[in-house]
């Protein structure tokens, strides 16, 4: 805290990571002599910069830039880049953080990075959109790099935002290096499946973890946070595989469909840019409930997938209340630990997003070998490799849980999983 004030984020992404790995540090006394943990918590490297981008009026705007190396002992960096204004220095590093263990996961050679900046792209234009990209690419092209640091999308930037960075990245380097950025559209060697990969993966951890309770997702209801990349196809999955979603959110309330979301209306409204009060107006049995969000509405499975400490523990408790099963965090961090203890004393069956949410990062790891190679594979080949990769992660944090007897705990597997791995890259690797 004395190192890093004002960060509580970051405290907290670390604090859980450390009460997890108490008793694997007991184990193994040189991890311990080695200052592995203390290392760990120290990003390798940090840059924030000035980005100044002229409006639809011509005036200029400044915004501060970030991005955070956290980890390059498995590989370049790697990590999506947030453009939202909450975005501080320490939302960045609490989400390079967790990146650490979540890319250790997927066992795809992969170090962990995080960026972003506070700019709100909400109501600004297409044009200042691209500005700003172009802006911010001016300055973070000299750091990154397919062997450096890749960056990809998160809250805020998807496949528009991608293409415009990369064309800048392009313009500035003079090379099609398209293993700098990954989430890029399919004409510019983006993977197929990118896109709908986090929430599809997370669907596929959930099947997992129901079907070692002998159960599965077909009849089951489910309710979701968000309405962006990771909700919007978590939500088709969940639906492919015979669940009912009723509901889903944005930063201005929650959408209740009590008959299941039709998804054809929500993919309209989000095309189109629009809040999820229009869904109402297309399907008027459906309630906009604004300023609330989505956990009083009972239901088996729960995916938050907006943004970080979004379910606490009174959600929880009322989650919990009314039949809840299962819950994935789509998002990094949503639930907080008072919510997390609840699920938890509740026999819950409680997947942290670490785990459940590696599916994007898996998959921008597909789109890179794509790059590397130019090959193309195609949408089923790469939806099937997606799925073996959750499936592995899921095994891989149970085993890990079961070894260091903290049974059906997937955050304590995931977490000790996860250090062990780049503890053994960093031993290999010297002392750096
Ligand atoms: P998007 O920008 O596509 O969507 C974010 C959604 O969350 C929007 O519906 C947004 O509402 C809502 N939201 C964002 N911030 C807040 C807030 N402070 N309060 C309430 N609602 C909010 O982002 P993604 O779907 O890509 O990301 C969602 C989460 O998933 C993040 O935690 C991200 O780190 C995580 N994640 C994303 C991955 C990816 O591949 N994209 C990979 C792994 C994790 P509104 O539109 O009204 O702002």
């Amino acid at each position: 805290v004395r190192r890093n004030p004002a960060e509580p984020e970051f405290h907290q992404a670390v604090a859980e990571v450390l009460g997890s790995l108490e008793p694997v540090l007991a184990r193994h006394a040189h991890l311990r002599e080695l200052r592995l943990l203390e290392r760990l918590c120290e990003p390798e490297r940090q840059v924030m910069f000035r980005v100044v981008w002229t409006d639809d009026h011509g005036v200029p705007r400044l915004n501060r830039g970030y991005r955070v190396g956290f980890s390059s002992a498995l590989g370049p960096y790697k990590g999506g880049l947030r453009f939202h204004p909450s975005v501080t220095l320490g939302t960045v590093k609490f989400l390079a953080f967790e990146q650490i263990f979540k890319n250790a996961l997927t066992g795809l050679g992969l170090g962990a990075g995080k960026g972003g900046a506070d700019f709100d792209p909400a109501g600004r234009s297409d044009g200042e959109v691209m500005r700003f990209c172009q802006a911010y690419m001016t300055e973070l092209y000299r750091h990154i790099g397919p062997h450096t640091d890749i960056p990809a999308g998160d809250i805020g930037v998807g496949t528009r935002e991608l293409g415009y960075l990369f064309g800048q990245y392009k313009r500035i380097t003079n090379r099609f290096d398209a293993g700098t950025l990954t989430g890029k559209a399919h004409t510019i060697g983006g993977s197929h499946v990118r896109t709908e990969a986090t929430g599809y993966g997370v669907t596929y951890f959930l099947e997992a973890m129901l079907a070692t309770r002998g159960d599965t997702l077909d009849g089951k209801t489910a309710v979701l946070s968000g309405s962006g990349n990771v909700a919007t196809h978590a939500a088709a999955k969940l639906h492919d595989l015979g669940a009912t979603v009723l509901a889903c959110s944005d930063s201005t309330g929650t959408l209740h469909d009590p008959s299941g979301l039709r998804l054809d209306v929500l993919h309209e409204i989000k095309t189109a840019r629009r809040k999820l009060d229009a869904y109402p107006e297309l399907v008027p049995h459906a309630r906009f409930l604004p300023g609330t969000t989505p956990w009083d509405i009972p239901c088996d499975i729960a995916v938050p997938a907006a943004t970080q400490n979004e379910l606490d523990e009174s959600d929880a408790i009322a989650l919990t209340k009314n039949g809840l099963r299962a819950l994935a965090e789509g998002a990094n961090m949503p639930c907080t630990p008072a919510a997390i203890d609840v699920f938890r004393d509740a026999g819950i069956a409680f997947a942290p997003g670490k785990a459940a949410n590696a599916g994007g990062v898996a998959t921008s790891a597909l789109e890179m070998r794509q790059n590397a190679s130019r090959e193309r594979w195609d949408f089923p080949t790469t939806d099937q490799h997606l799925a073996t990769i959750m499936r592995e992660i899921h095994d891989t944090c149970l085993t890990t849980a079961d070894e260091h007897d903290r049974p059906g705990d997937y955050t304590a597997g995931a977490n000790i999983a996860g250090f062990l791995t780049v503890a053994d890259a960093m031993t290999t690797l010297g002392i750096a």
